[in-house]
C-alpha cells in the first residue's frame, strides 16, 4: 500500500492523478447519491432496498437509466417527469450533489488509501439518516447498527494493513466519549435526546476516534451542538418561540461530524495553540 502511494506521489507531481483520482471519487459519489435518495425513501417505508427500478411517485411510470443519470437528467428533462410532466423535489439532484462533493472531499483528505473507501461509505450512510431524519424524525436502527458493525470491521482491516493497532483503541476512546455523553444526556432528560442519537453518537464517536482520538470526537460533538443550537434557535424564533415545534437532531449530528472529519484537526491545533 506505501509503495504504491510513494510510487504515485512522484508520479503526480503536477496533481494531475490527484485530480483524476477525486473526480473518479465524485462521479462515484453522484451515483451512490441517487441510490442514498432511494434508500431513504424505501427503508423507512419498509420496502425492500433492491426492488429494481424507480418509479415516479406520481404516474408510476419506470424511471429509465438514461433518465436516471444524476444531476444531468433533472438538468435535460428541467425537473420534471419524462411521462406526465410532475414536478421533481429538487432535494434529489441536491442529494446526488452533496454526495459527489463528498467523496470528492474524502479522496482528498485520504489519498490512495483504505481509508478514503470506508469514509466515503460512512459518509454515504450520514447522508441517508440525515434525509431520513429530516423527513421522519427517526434514525432507523437498520441503517445505524449497520454502519456500526461494518464500519468497526473496516476499519480493524485498515488499522491492521497500515499497522497502526492503536488507532483501534483512539476510535474505542471516541465512541466512549461521544456515545457515552450522549447515553447520559439521553438517561436524564429522555425527551430531549432519541435514542437513535444516542446510538449514532456511537458510530461517529467511533469514526472520529480512529482520526483523532477523543480529542477529535469532542470537537464532533462541539460542532454538531453549535450547529444544531444556533439552526434551532433560529427556527424556534421563527415559530414564535412555540417549543412543540420539533428539530431533529441527527442532521446536526452529521454536519458536525462532517466538519471535524475534514477542518477538526485543523481547528483543535488553533484552540490548543492558543495556550
Ligand atoms: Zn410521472
Amino acid at each position: 500500500m506505501e509503495v504504491i502511494a510513494e510510487t504515485v506521489s512522484v508520479l503526480d507531481a503536477g496533481g494531475v492523478l490527484t485530480t483524476f483520482y477525486a473526480i473518479v471519487f465524485g462521479i462515484l459519489g453522484l451515483i451512490f447519491g441517487s441510490f442514498a435518495t432511494a434508500v431513504a425513501y424505501r427503508v423507512p417505508r419498509d420496502e425492500p432496498v433492491s426492488r429494481g427500478r424507480s418509479k415516479c411517485p406520481n404516474c408510476g411510470n419506470t424511471i429509465t437509466a438514461i433518465q436516471n443519470i444524476p444531476v444531468f437528467s433533472y438538468a435535460v428533462l428541467r425537473g420534471r417527469c419524462k411521462h406526465c410532466g410532475v414536478r421533481i423535489s429538487i432535494r434529489y439532484p441536491l442529494i446526488e450533489l452533496i454526495t459527489g462533493l463528498l467523496f470528492a472531499a474524502t479522496a482528498l483528505r485520504f489519498g490512495l488509501t483504505l481509508e478514503a473507501p470506508i469514509y466515503a461509505g460512512f459518509l454515504w450512510a450520514l447522508v441517508v439518516l440525515t434525509v431520513i431524519d429530516l423527513e421522519y424524525k427517526l434514525l432507523p436502527n437498520k441503517i445505524v447498527l449497520p454502519t456500526f458493525l461494518a464500519g468497526w470491521a473496516a476499519l480493524i482491516v485498515a488499522a491492521v494493513v497500515g499497522n497502526d493497532p492503536s488507532r483501534l483503541l483512539d476510535a474505542a476512546l471516541g465512541a466512549a466519549v461521544f456515545g457515552g455523553f450522549f447515553l447520559l444526556v439521553g438517561s436524564i432528560y429522555p425527551a430531549g435526546m432519541g435514542g437513535g442519537d444516542v446510538k449514532l453518537a456511537f458510530v461517529l464517536g467511533t469514526f472520529l476516534g480512529y482520526l483523532g482520538s477523543f480529542g477529535l470526537a469532542l470537537v464532533g460533538m462541539f460542532l454538531s451542538f453549535l450547529s444544531g443550537g444556533i439552526v434551532g434557535s433560529v427556527i424556534l424564533a421563527r415559530s414564535g418561540g412555540d417549543r412543540k415545534t420539533q428539530v431533529p437532531f441527527g442532521p446536526f449530528l452529521a454536519l458536525g461530524t462532517v466538519l471535524a472529519i475534514f477542518a477538526g484537526q485543523r481547528l483543535l491545533d488553533a484552540y490548543l495553540g492558543t495556550f
